[in-house]
This record gives C-alpha cells, sequence and structure tokens, in this order.
C-alpha cells in the first residue's frame, strides 16, 4: 500500500529549494510539508498508478530520460520537467479528486479536512493547518 510521510527531510531540503513540494518513491509519497492539499496527493497517486502500470525501474528511467531529451528541447529545466508524459497526466488528473481508487486509499491514511481541503495522515502529531 502506498504511503504518505509529511514533513520529510528529502522533499524538504532537497525539493522545497528548487520549488518542489512532493515526490512519489514507490511505495513512499514524501511531502516537505506538515499538510498537503488533497490536489497534489492526486497527483502522487497518479504517479504511483503509473509506477504500477510501467514497473519501478521503467518508470524512473523514463521519467529521467524525458527530462533529458526535454531539456535538450526546451532549454530550461522546469519546461523540462513540466513537459514530461508521466508529469503532464497527473497533473491533468491532479483535479479528479473523486477517482474510488483515490478517495479508497485516502480513506486509509489520511485525515481530510474538507474545509481547508488539506489533509494530513492519521498518525500525524501535527494539526490539520488550513
Ligand atoms: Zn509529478
Amino acid at each position: 500500500m502506498l504511503k504518505l510521510k509529511l514533513n520529510h527531510w528529502l522533499p524538504k531540503y532537497f525539493l522545497k529549494p528548487f520549488g518542489f513540494e512532493a515526490i512519489t518513491l514507490f511505495p513512499y509519497v514524501l511531502v516537505a510539508s506538515k499538510t498537503t492539499s488533497i490536489y497534489l496527493a492526486r497527483h502522487e497517486f497518479q504517479h504511483a498508478l503509473q509506477i504500477e502500470d510501467d514497473g519501478f525501474i521503467m518508470f524512473y528511467l523514463r521519467y529521467i530520460g524525458e527530462f533529458i531529451v526535454n531539456l535538450v528541447r526546451y532549454k530550461n529545466w522546469m519546461d523540462a520537467y513540466y513537459n514530461i508524459s508521466y508529469e503532464i497526466e497527473a497533473s491533468d488528473l491532479s483535479h479528479d479528486i473523486y477517482d474510488p481508487d483515490f478517495l479508497g486509499w485516502l480513506e486509509h491514511i489520511v485525515k481530510v479536512n474538507v474545509k481547508g481541503q488539506r489533509i494530513t495522515t492519521k498518525s500525524a502529531k501535527n494539526k490539520v493547518i488550513n
């Protein structure tokens, strides 16, 4: 089962300085902040589905390969990132928060604060922040 780790050092110190909040390193979704938005969780959940479909090694090889090809093409690392096919699909589906598989996963792992649309893990000591 995919696990959500909030307030994790890896994205906090190595991704956030570059403007990124989370990374999916299957079977973990690692998030820099103490809470996360439901849309980001849905985005990362899509990456987990992509990894299940294509396999762990193929996913990361293709991800990095497309990033390098895009970097040559666009000569800009943000454009290179946003044009990775996995990122395009995950971003397109990030608002598909009523997907039954996604909701089933959420139900298992998180407390949902519907009002603020922020989520936190059941085991997190931190209160939900809006
Ligand atoms: Zn992504």
